[in-house]
């Protein structure tokens, strides 16, 4: 069997971690990469130091079942020991660090399968087209033609959109990563607007600054909202708030989940542990109502807070959310998708304590100011933007810090998608993606599996519309493999 996996970001290593792990009778895999970050995809690209993984050890895996496997890999490396977050008392290494580790497993796993018998090979082309006939062949831009009895989409999320239409202005960033290179022109007095205030925004604000900017920083967007700060992590294993109780809750209630069902989860939960629910629902709310920099500051003075309500819930949205969600009805997706969207986003994605201390000093020191309301940017004819929110303003420079939303298919995989549509391969979901069987990632036409696609990842509409993260995409994996095997 020739597997082709079109895509070498973190999903497709993890991937290739769980092909490496199984028993599978040996055959062909060649994976296809339309960039140079092969293994790295645009998170994990190099980059300079101070672009930092947003994540503890734990939640960054790359084998599913393995939570330890990065912990592992960075206690081997005690030189690393020096990115330790205080808050946090764990490691937050750059994220090009990370994408070391992400080099290393790959490896690791490709040396694997050639010693079972596999042949891989890896294809630094990006995958334009499919044709079905008189073989399934899979077309790349340098030319070349592949045939293949399985393909894998694991093409990741893809570019930001120029959402101001500022594309090739002078003075506007567009793609902000790799920071070490879009930074490099940015004259260090001058006043730079980020379009943002997300986590995007915080890697501009800290890149930034270590590179020894002194002019003032404005983080513009519509809400004027941070990410939340991260807590250090506490043990403790839930007993309700799991993907397997969620799931026997969602059998008992007929298939249907709601979102009724899962708050009474995190109440039985937190009722198991002694901690009040109130504290909870007023950090949620707090998302849209707290002023920001007085929520950055309380956050951090509770950075080792016992009560587990906020770490609960970040947990279930990365855990219990994608388990359930394919059951969730469609007006309760759009209601999450559309008007809770900050929240669960600010509290699913926070920010680590090392960049939330950098980013409340230069907010206290006044370099940095956080503006909401933001409605136009305009170009002036020869240098310089004038913003319009509640007021007229001017920059110098304009950075872009919005990431593509959910589902969105990158640049790149455009041509094969619609030949995929074209060749009834695949099919839109109505909610967004293509649409994917639970549990498989095999393509779905009409409902039904169709012969040999499979999709990981962002574009898969079994995901949520929340940001992937490894340790899903770990998990994504190593059910895809058992799929793609059996
Ligand atoms: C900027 C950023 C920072 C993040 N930081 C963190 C973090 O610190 N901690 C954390 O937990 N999570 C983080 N995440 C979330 C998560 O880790 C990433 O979303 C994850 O890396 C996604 O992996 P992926 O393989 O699905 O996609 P990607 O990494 O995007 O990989 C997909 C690959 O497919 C390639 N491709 C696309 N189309 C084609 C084609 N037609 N042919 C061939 N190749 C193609 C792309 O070039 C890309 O390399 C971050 C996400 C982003 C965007």
């Amino acid at each position: 069997m020739h597997i082709g996996i079109v895509g070498a970001g973190m999903a497709t290593v993890a991937l290739l971690d769980a092909l490496a792990g199984s028993a599978a009778k040996p055959g062909e895999i060649t994976v296809f990469e339309s960039s140079s970050a092969v293994w790295r995809g645009r998170a994990y690209q190099r980059d300079q130091d101070s672009v930092r993984v947003n994540a503890p050890p734990m939640a960054m895996t790359a084998r599913g079942g393995d939570l330890d496997h990065y912990l592992r890999w960075l206690r081997e490396r005690p030189e690393l020991a020096c990115y330790l977050d205080e808050g946090l008392g764990l490691p937050v290494v750059p994220r090009a660090v990370y994408g070391r580790y992400l080099e290393h497993t790959a490896h690791t796993a490709i040396a694997d399968l050639r010693e079972n018998g596999w042949r891989v090979s890896v294809v630094n082309s990006g995958v334009t087209g499919f044709s079905r006939h008189p073989v399934a062949t899979l077309r790349t831009a340098a030319g070349g033609a592949y045939t293949v009895d399985r393909a894998v989409l694991s093409i990741g999320g893809g570019q930001p959109h120029d959402s101001y239409g500022l594309a090739d202005t002078p003075g506007y960033v567009h793609e902000p990563y790799p920071l070490h290179r879009r930074l490099a022109g940015v004259p260090a007095d001058r006043h730079v607007a980020v379009i943002g205030s997300g986590l995007t925004a915080v890697d501009i604000v800290t890149g930034l600054v270590s590179r020894g900017h002194t002019g003032p920083i404005t983080l513009m967007s519509r809400s004027g909202v941070l990410p939340a700060v991260q807590q250090r992590p506490i043990p403790y294993e839930p007993r309700y708030l799991t993907p397997e109780y969620a799931l026997r809750r969602v059998r008992d209630n007929q298939g249907q989940v709601t979102l009724t069902m899962l708050i009474e989860l995190m109440k039985a939960e937190l009722s198991e542990l002694g901690h009040d629910f109130r504290t909870l629902t007023d950090e949620v709310i707090g998302n849209d109502t707290e002023p920001p920099v007085q929520r950055l500051r309380r956050q951090l003075s509770l950075v080792a807070d016992p009560h587990q309500g906020r770490r609960l819930l970040g947990r279930a949205i990365r855990t219990v959310a994608p388990a359930v969600w394919p059951m969730f009805r469609e007006q309760d997706k759009a209601l999450l998708r559309g008007t809770h969207f900050r929240t669960i986003n600010c509290l699913s994605s926070p920010m680590v304590p090392h960049n939330a201390n950098i980013l409340l000093r230069l907010l206290d020191s006044g370099q940095v100011r956080l503006r909401a309301g933001l409605q136009k940017i305009h170009p002036h004819s020869r240098t310089g933007f004038t913003v319009t929110d509640d007021t007229e303003w001017t920059a110098d420079v304009v950075i872009n810090a919005v990431n593509p939303p959910a589902y969105t298919v990158p640049q790149a995989a455009e041509g094969l998608v619609r030949s995929l549509l074209t060749s009834a391969s695949a099919e839109r979901h109505p909610f967004g993606g293509l649409t994917t069987e639970p549990g498989t990632g095999k393509l779905l036409i009409s409902g039904r599996p169709r012969d040999m696609w499979y999709a990981q990842g962002n574009i898969a509409s079994t995901s949520t519309f929340i940001a992937t993260d490894p340790t899903g995409l770990a998990h994504e994996a190593a059910r895809l493999a058992r799929a793609l095997i059996a």
